[in-house]
């Protein structure tokens, strides 16, 4: 069955910069656009807003921490649309500066959600994603700069096109493995789980690109991590220079990149350009 229509899936998107990218696909895709939330009841609410905007996206449940929901979301995008055709991690958390629980439950949590949920999301949707697709992993700039404080050995592990997913997996477990005892400075970490959870989603971004052009060289998927640069949201400062609406700019970019169009393809991309790595 060919589903007729397009669909473009954002996670976490009932608030910030999800809600954000959603807004704006709202205007500029050709096709259904969905919220996902975690909590229905703040899903529905962020319909309502864009709603009393003029827009029109649709709801579906999606905790990505809940393996049984990303496989009912996947289920039914498959379903009613035989696979998606834009996907946007965007889902993510972070513990303020002065929050005193301890690093290693914060290292735990936050790389629960930002790395292995998301990792989860793609496990289940990349199959899904259809010939022409765009997937976009939301990052951050301190994933770039987290990488700078690695030790030369996980620098250099980071940085190689011979990393496998099995091989990040490892490497962010013992992260927070070290973080609990206090021996992750010891093991070469930053001590920043945040940092150390968004160098796991842009590596994880580029293995995903490697796989997809030597998998399905033929389907033109392109994938890419990105920065939505520093944005007044709950997770960031309030004096940050962007929007939500600005912050939002790079992903939307890079979920529309052009028909055709073979780069950039497994990079990091901020303020719409490729930055190094
Ligand atoms: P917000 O806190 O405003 O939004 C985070 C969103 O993620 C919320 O919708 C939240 O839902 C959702 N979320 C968290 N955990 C889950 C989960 N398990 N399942 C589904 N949804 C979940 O922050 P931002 O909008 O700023 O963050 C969006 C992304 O941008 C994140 O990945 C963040 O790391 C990244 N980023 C943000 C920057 C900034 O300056 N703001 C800078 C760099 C990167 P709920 O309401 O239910 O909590």
């Amino acid at each position: 069955s060919v589903s007729l229509y397009s669909v473009a899936v954002v996670t976490g998107s009932n608030k910030g910069i999800g809600l954000a990218i959603v807004r704006a696909l709202c205007k500029q895709f050709n096709g259904d656009v969905y919220v996902t939330s975690r909590d229905v009841g703040r899903g529905e609410e962020a319909v309502k807003t864009l709603n009393s905007e003029g827009l029109k996206p649709k709801f579906h449940q999606l905790d990505i921490n809940d393996l049984n929901s990303i496989k009912n979301a996947a289920a039914y995008f498959k379903g009613k649309y035989d696979g998606v055709d834009i996907l946007i991690n965007n889902a993510g958390t972070a513990f303020k500066a002065s929050d005193t629980t301890p690093f290693g439950v914060q290292a735990e949590v936050t790389l629960r959600t930002n790395f292995f949920a998301t990792r989860d999301v793609l496990t289940h949707f990349l199959p899904l994603v259809k010939a022409g697709g765009r997937v976009v992993n939301v990052s951050s700039m301190l994933s770039a700069s987290g990488l700078k404080q690695c030790s030369p050995e996980l620098q250099q592990r980071f940085h190689s096109e011979d990393i496998t997913e099995d091989e990040l997996v490892v490497l962010m477990q013992r992260f927070v493995d070290e973080a609990k005892k206090g021996e992750h400075k010891q093991g070469g970490w930053p001590d920043m789980s945040y940092a150390v959870s968004k160098i796991g989603v842009t590596v994880l971004s580029m293995i995903h690109a490697r796989h997809l052009s030597k998998e399905r060289p033929k389907d033109g998927i392109l994938i890419n991590a990105c920065c939505p640069g520093w944005v007044r949201t709950e997770i960031a400062a309030p004096g940050a220079p962007k929007s939500p609406d600005e912050g939002a700019i790079t992903p939307v970019y890079l979920a529309l990149l052009a028909p055709g169009a073979t780069e950039p393809h497994g990079k990091y991309v901020s303020d719409k350009e490729v930055q190094p790595w």
